[in-house]
């Protein structure tokens, strides 16, 4: 089958496209015919070596994907409560695997999803919507009513983020880097947008808040940028430290945080995806929210497999909105 190789890390051109044997689904393993994968920045960081985990070469990148189950390894049961269906569209979440026609997951990794969404959809589905549940409630602990600042608002993570944050009745300013990503943003609902280089954001994000400042911030850029999240953030407020899309060292001082009684939360969804509890609420909320049609994935530029390397590209270059698809 053809699948996307990487041997050695680096820029996205490092991605090449070989002949390689299908993989057999072990004890607990599912294996699936992909219909659409899902990138993330995460995979660019992999594929740079930069990511929160090593990346062991050689490999196929692709976390995030929809398609159909296939064939059930050893001991996963077939059908019924927790069972799988071959034939069955699911969604999964694994280490790598996915630029590729069949790729193999836990059972643990799947995903179900609502039969109404498309194999893209499904694909945009899980790490941008339990990432943003997570921020926005699990460890966000955000209340109808209140604001929340959404950053690199048209992106996967960020539209998410601006669609469940209106569900849950929240208020949303949204920041982005051009004109474009914010109208994005406004048709998804955000109450304030505002250019990411505007010399008077701080300002500007404050007032919006009524001059208090606002009390849930979803941090994905990260570097220099960390700093405003400190001044925007209300008395009490709370940041949750998600993405460092700068690729740029930050400095906290601890200190800082006294005087407004902030809370600084780092959030890694893979190693939330292991709380059975929180994953638990997070897919019922979702599954719910997606099935009312409150909340749909949105899916961007869609890929072939050969033009991998450009789709990484693309991403790294800030060019894409919604979640960047690349289908096999
Ligand atoms: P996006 O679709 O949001 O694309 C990345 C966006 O980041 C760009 O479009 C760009 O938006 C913004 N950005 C800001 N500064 C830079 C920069 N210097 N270089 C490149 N992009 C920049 O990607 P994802 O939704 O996959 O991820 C968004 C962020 O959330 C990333 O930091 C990612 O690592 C993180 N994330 C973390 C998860 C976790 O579990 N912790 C899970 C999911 C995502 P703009 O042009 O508007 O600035």
């Amino acid at each position: 089958m053809r699948a996307v190789v990487v041997e050695r890390l680096g820029p996205p051109d490092v991605m090449e496209l070989r002949d390689v044997p299908v993989p057999t689904p072990g004890p607990g393993e599912v294996r699936i015919e992909v219909e659409a994968v899902g990138i993330n920045f995460a995979d660019v960081l992999a594929v740079a070596g930069e990511y929160l985990t090593r990346t062991r070469v050689p490999y196929t990148p692709g976390m995030e994907f929809a398609g159909i189950v296939e064939s059930l390894g050893e001991g996963v049961p077939a059908g019924g409560v927790g069972g799988v269906r071959v034939g069955q569209r699911v969604a999964a979440l694994g280490g790598s695997g996915a630029l590729a026609k069949y790729a193999v997951v836990r059972a643990s990794g799947i995903i179900p999803v609502p039969e109404s969404l498309s194999g893209p959809q499904a694909a945009a589905f899980p790490v941008s919507y339990f990432t943003a549940y997570h921020g926005l409630k699990t460890l966000g602990r955000g209340e109808s009513g209140e604001w929340v600042w959404v950053q690199a608002a048209a992106g996967a993570l960020g539209t998410a983020s601006i669609q469940l944050a209106r569900a849950l009745g929240m208020k949303v300013a949204a920041t982005a880097s051009t004109e474009e990503k914010l109208q994005i943003a406004r048709d998804l609902g955000a109450d304030v947008t505002l250019l990411q280089d505007d010399p008077e954001r701080v300002q500007k994000l404050r007032d919006a808040a009524g001059g208090q400042g606002i009390p849930l911030i979803l941090e994905v850029v990260g570097g220099s940028r960390f700093q405003e999240s400190l001044d925007v953030a209300a008395h009490r407020g709370r940041i949750i430290v998600i993405g460092n899309a700068s690729r740029e060292g930050a400095t906290l001082r601890p200190f800082e945080l006294m005087k407004r009684n902030l809370t600084v939360t780092g959030l890694w969804v893979t190693s939330l995806m292991g709380d059975v509890e929180a994953t638990r609420e997070a897919a019922q909320a979702l599954a719910g929210l997606v099935g009312s049609g409150q909340v749909t994935p949105q899916v961007g530029p869609v890929y072939p497999l050969a033009d991998s390397a450009r789709a990484f590209q693309d991403l790294l270059d800030r060019k894409t909105t919604g979640k960047v698809i690349i289908e096999p």
